[in-house]
């Protein structure tokens, strides 16, 4: 037998609980499946500084357990693990966690994005002490030291001019010998005095004392030759990639995987089924404008809910 209910949310991140603490505030009860990472991507890291109303830094996941506890207490729970499979052609729609089948009048997709990652031990080693995914997050960190921006494409191109606002030099590393990125972007980084290219390199070790980042090792993809920079901060600017992969083939992703909102709505290209976050969205990627979506897909899914009442599912 199925487990039925009215609204079912994917993902635990800030959209995932603004849209719990919405849908359980309209008396929808939703059921939120957490995911292998609850709290989503702020649990990976420590201080936040921009998101509003907290006057003093607060830890990532100490937020998240505050958006959780706020969502729970108008009566959203909670359910650990992950949706495995969906099938949004059928009403109900089928949800899948393994074997276990849920069955919803709506549903929300918040699951996320990851960012890409260079899959080298000392990058794990140093993750939120030197190593970071996100320049708008931790730039701030790095005043008046050098720092490293791996990867050639336009996210490359803005952190590293983002960082040039903290850090005395960027040390912008790439695999080849040609940029990837827009030729605006790529003239605006190159027009940066505080920007160092370093071309046909990629990180061959991220260095460190133990607690700190130090420095990082290169390895030149021409010739084989090693050199080392002075960095403290080494930031991954190598792409995201959203978690929609058991979506595919069911609703309208660009041509990198985001899901494609009716903008500026939360709807997705099938009626009842709602994105939020990171998940459809590829160029803002911030915890507040999750949170944001969130709060409009528990608002969309309430109204088409409400107006979809007394259909009969077949
Ligand atoms: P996420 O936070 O990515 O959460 C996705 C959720 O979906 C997770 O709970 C995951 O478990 C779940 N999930 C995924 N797949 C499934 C599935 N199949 N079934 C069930 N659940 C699933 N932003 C800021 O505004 N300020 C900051 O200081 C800041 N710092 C950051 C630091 C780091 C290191 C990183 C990586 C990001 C940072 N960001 C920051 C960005 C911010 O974290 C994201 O924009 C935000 O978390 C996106 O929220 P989301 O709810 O869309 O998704
Ligand atoms: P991207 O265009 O795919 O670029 C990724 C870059 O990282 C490439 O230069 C790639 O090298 C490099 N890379 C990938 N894996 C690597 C690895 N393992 N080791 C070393 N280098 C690696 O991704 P993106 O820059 O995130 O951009 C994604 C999309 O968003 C693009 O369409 C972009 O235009 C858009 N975007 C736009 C803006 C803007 O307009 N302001 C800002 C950000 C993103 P190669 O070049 O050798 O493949």
């Amino acid at each position: 037998m199925a487990q039925h209910e009215r609204l079912i949310i994917i993902g635990s991140g800030p959209a995932g609980y603004t849209a719990a603490l919405y849908a359980s505030r309209a008396s929808l009860k939703p059921l939120l499946v957490e995911g292998l990472q609850p709290g989503g991507q702020l649990t990976i890291t420590s201080e936040v500084e921009n998101y509003p109303g907290f006057v003093e830094p607060i830890l990532g996941p100490e937020l998240m357990e505050r958006m959780k506890a706020q969502a729970e207490r108008f009566g959203t729970r909670y359910e650990l693990g992950e949706v495995t499979r969906v099938d949004l052609s059928r009403k109900p729609f089928q949800l899948w966690m393994d074997d276990r089948l849920l069955t919803a009048d709506a549903v929300i997709i918040a699951t996320g994005a990851s960012a890409k990652w260079l899959d080298i031990p000392s990058e794990k080693r140093y993750q939120g002490r030197g190593v970071s995914a996100c320049a708008t997050c931790d730039g701030f960190f790095f005043r008046g030291v050098e720092v490293a921006v791996v990867g050639g494409g336009d996210t490359a191109m803005e952190e590293a001019n983002f960082l040039t606002k903290f850090a005395t030099r960027v040390h912008l590393v790439h695999r080849r010998d040609e940029l990837r990125a827009s030729k605006i972007m790529q003239e605006r980084t190159l027009r940066n005095p505080k920007v160092q290219l370093q071309l046909s390199s990629t990180i061959d070790e991220i260095l460190g004392d133990g607690k700190a980042v130090t420095g990082v090792r290169l390895l030149s993809t021409k010739d084989g030759s090693k050199r080392e920079l002075p960095v403290k901060g080494v930031f991954m600017g190598i792409g995201h990639e959203p978690n929609t992969r058991i979506f595919k083939g069911q609703l309208e992703m660009n041509d990198v995987g985001y899901l494609v909102v009716k903008a500026p709505s939360t709807y997705t290209s099938v009626p009842g089924v709602f994105a939020a976050g990171d998940v459809s969205d590829p160029s803002y990627r911030q915890a507040v404008s999750a949170a944001g979506t969130g709060c409009m897909a528990a608002i969309d899914a309430e109204r088409w809910l409400g107006e979809h009442a007394t259909e009969t599912w077949d």
